[in-house]
């Protein structure tokens, strides 16, 4: 099997803005930006955040079992997994948009307090990745976290393909525009308390399914993901190669905490 092969820069924060309210999106410089040009927009990467009070970043190195190795404690870093936003090969830049949920996750915290040149580590595939296959249906689910993947398959979709999109975000100030040439029916809900009770489920459920190819992409929060796969998998009969979902994040749990949950869970019906 060959290897995935994989970039590593440390960006700094050129700039950021707060695209809505609870959004803020960071547009990192790197002179090796460039080792990124073939990546796919809206195939994951993973961030080093460096300690609070450091700025500079030390990456940890994968061992033969793929397990995280990492520097002394002071300066071991936080790793996230985000989305790849974009990329300006003439400004040298990617871009990470980042849910704003409060001081409460080094990641979160990294956005709202950076400043120009602050120091982000980034780990990316250098290559191509298909986000979703070919269907003539689609069902796309997600909160905040996984808009940036959500419209990066919107953006892919051809005019023939139709679909429903349900996206939970904090408030109205929360949607985003999104583009497509799908035929897509958009269902924003609000959530301000996204860690305790989620709409997100029983929408889906109400879905009115048509007999046709179909493909669905679920990425949100751990317990939402988990009733859309059951409802979907068992209940409606859907194949693992009609459904892909995953939990971006779990309620009251850091993200390198709860990712043997998030796997399992995956897994439970492959
Ligand atoms: C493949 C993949 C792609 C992702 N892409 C993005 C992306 O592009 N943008 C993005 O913002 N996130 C994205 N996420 C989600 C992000 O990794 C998590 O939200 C992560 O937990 C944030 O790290 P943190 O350090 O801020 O908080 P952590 O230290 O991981 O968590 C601290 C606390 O905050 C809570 N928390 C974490 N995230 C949220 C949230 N969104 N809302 C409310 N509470 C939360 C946790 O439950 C925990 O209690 C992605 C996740 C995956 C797996």
């Amino acid at each position: 099997m060959s290897r995935i092969s994989t970039g590593r820069i440390i960006a700094e924060m050129a700039r950021k803005e707060y695209i809505t309210d609870h959004y803020i999106r960071v547009y990192l410089y790197s002179s090796e930006a460039y080792l990124f040009k073939n990546t796919t927009i809206g195939d994951n990467n993973k961030i080093a955040v460096p300690p609070a009070g450091l700025d500079e970043v030390h990456f940890p190195t994968l061992d033969e079992n793929r397990q995280w190795v990492y520097p002394p404690k002071e300066v071991a870093p936080f790793i996230r997994t985000y989305t790849h936003k974009g990329i300006d090969l003439e400004k040298n830049e990617l871009i990470i948009d980042f849910v704003d949920h409060g001081d409460g996750g080094p990641a979160s915290k990294w956005a709202r307090e950076a400043k120009a040149g602050s120091k982000l580590g980034i780990m990316m595939r250098t290559e191509e990745k298909e986000l979703c296959p070919g269907a003539e249906w689609y069902l796309l689910v997600g909160d905040a976290t996984a808009i940036p993947v959500l419209s990066a398959i919107l953006e892919t979709l051809p005019e023939t393909a139709k679909g429903v999109c349900i996206i939970e975000v904090h408030g109205k100030k929360d949607e985003q525009p999104l583009k497509t040439k799908a035929d897509i029916e958009f269902k924003w809900l609000h959530n301000a308390q996204p860690h305790i009770k989620s709409e997100m489920a029983d929408t889906v459920k109400n879905i009115a399914i048509p007999e046709t190819t179909k493909f669905g992409y679920v990425a949100a929060e751990f317990s939402s993901v988990k009733e859309i796969r059951t409802y979907l998998r068992k209940e409606k009969n859907w194949t693992s190669k009609e459904l892909n979902a995953y939990s971006y994040w779990k309620a009251g749990v850091a993200e390198n905490e709860s990712e043997k949950d998030r796997h399992k869970e995956k897994d439970s019906m492959e």
